[in-house]
């Protein structure tokens, strides 16, 4: 087959670290010619909103309908002008119509890269079109709304189907690390809402008797991964916990530069970094490609999981082979401590990808 991969690059250093990863996932890709490859530019964002007056044009929406997967840059939609209608942030849109139920955020320490705490290999798996974010868990209007001025209400939308959906997500992911499962969640206060999700998570537990399987309560939990980050393999929880802890976890191993992200549902997949567009340093050429980098190895690894190509897992496993070399040597942006520039991680990255290949090949 062709694999049909789309890149919107989105706003701010979207522009720079999208390019990047890229480059590093095209290099990977180089070296296994027996996997083809198309790759589709899609106008999104603010430039693409300069160039069609549109955030999100139709002609976008429908060519991803066609693609395999997807790269999506991070979206600066607060600096959107506020009411355009046409100017609409994209994601939320995205990961509902596609059904993308999962987002996988994992959080990873290196030995060279400075960070709170050392040997953290963990990963949230968080739901990802319902809870608390109004902008996607309604099918009409919207989850928040003032009945008067003085008034605020949001409601949170748990369902059966997207915590069984989820739930089985992180179960499979911990069948291929450290099979530990911990649900995160508020039953004790959210009797019906979180009581559902853990319902849900016990379930799916029982499917899978080779895998640990315990529960946490959200504000330990905060607690917990703060000072002993190295007990935890896979985290399952709600939207808005998990958009919160993940963040949380990426403070752990050197701030959100670190922080890869992958949004899946049954049939779509959408690399995705947990980070914004970072307008505070765009342009600048000192955003950490790491997170998007990771986020295309992640979106490669689980092509090759669903279509079962090995050459798509060797692809993803040479790419996370070449940033750990890359580390190792020192080599990294400023937010790490380092003086690399966005394009020369992309470039050392695609060294070390060369020289790895090269030596597996002699
Ligand atoms: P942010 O994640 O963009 O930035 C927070 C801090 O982290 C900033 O100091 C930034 O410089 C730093 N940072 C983020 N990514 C980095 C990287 N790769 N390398 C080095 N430093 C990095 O969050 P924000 O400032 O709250 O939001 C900016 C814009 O992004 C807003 O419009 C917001 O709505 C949007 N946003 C989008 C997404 C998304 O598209 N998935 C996620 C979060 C925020």
């Amino acid at each position: 087959m062709t694999y049909k991969l789309g890149i919107l690059k989105g706003d701010d250093i979207g522009l720079e670290v999208v390019p990047v990863a890229v480059q590093v996932m095209k290099e990977a890709l180089a070296k296994f010619p027996e996997v083809k490859v198309e790759w589709v530019d899609l106008p999104i964002g603010y430039t693409s909103y300069l160039d069609t007056g549109e955030t999100f044009p139709d002609a976008t929406f429908n060519k991803l309908k066609e693609l395999t997967g997807w790269i999506l840059g991070p979206i600066g939609h607060m600096a959107y002008p506020k009411n355009d209608p046409k100017a609409i942030n994209p994601h939320p849109i995205i990961r509902r119509v596609f059904d993308m139920y999962s987002n996988i955020r994992p959080s990873r320490s290196y030995p060279n890269v400075k960070s709170v705490h050392k040997d953290v290999d963990l990963v949230v798996v968080r739901e990802n079109n319902e809870g608390f974010q109004p902008d996607r868990n309604m099918f009409k209007g919207t989850g928040e709304f003032m009945p008067n001025p003085d008034l605020a209400m949001s409601v949170r939308v748990i369902s059966r189907r997207n915590s069984m959906a989820v739930a089985e997500t992180a179960f499979q992911l911990a069948m291929e690390r450290k099979k530990k499962v911990t649900a995160i969640h508020k039953n004790t206060v959210f009797k019906l809402g979180c009581g559902l999700f853990v319902e849900c998570c016990r379930q799916v537990a029982e499917r899978y008797p080779e895998v640990e399987f315990d529960e946490l309560i959200v504000d330990s939990a905060a607690a917990a991964l703060v000072m002993k980050p190295q007990k935890y393999d896979v985290l399952v929880t709600t939207n808005m916990f998990g958009d919160i802890l993940s963040d949380l976890t990426s403070g752990l191993v050197g701030g959100l530069g670190m922080a890869p992200g992958l949004c899946v549902g049954g049939e779509y997949s959408m690399a995705q970094a947990t980070h914004g567009s970072a307008p505070d340093i765009a342009g600048k050429q000192i955003a950490n490609p790491y997170a998007m980098v990771m986020s295309g190895k992640m979106l490669l690894e689980w092509l090759g999981v669903k279509h079962k190509d090995p050459a798509l897992l060797q692809a993803s496993k040479l790419i996370e082979e070449s940033v750990e070399r890359v580390f190792a040597k020192g080599i990294m942006t400023r937010d790490l401590g380092g003086n690399a520039s966005t394009n020369e991680m992309g470039e050392a990255i695609c060294r070390e990808i060369n020289e790895q290949f090269s030596g597996v090949q002699s």
